[in-house]
């Protein structure tokens, strides 16, 4: 079975908007990570990640470009791994 890949797994975690390419993308990430632990981690360790940068922005009001930098740097390390 072919993994999820990071961009999935960003665009996945970081959805606010439910449209039709968005939901595709939930069924597909739900119905993978319901059967692959390997990408199960990722997800929750993406969203841990989501959850931080939230709670930064709601604390030190963030504006989105921090976002998309701190995104990439997980995605850097990630790789590295
Ligand atoms: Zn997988």
């Amino acid at each position: 079975m072919e993994h999820l890949n990071i961009d999935e797994i960003i665009q996945y975690v970081t959805a606010t908007k439910v449209d039709r390419e968005t939901l595709e993308l939930m069924t597909k990430v739900n119905g993978h990570i319901r059967s692959c632990s390997v990408c199960k981690e990722k997800v929750n360790a993406y969203e841990m990640v989501n959850d931080e940068i939230k709670k930064d922005i709601d604390e030190n009001c963030l504006d989105l470009n921090r976002i998309d930098d701190l995104i990439k740097i997980k995605k850097e390390i990630d790789n590295e791994c």
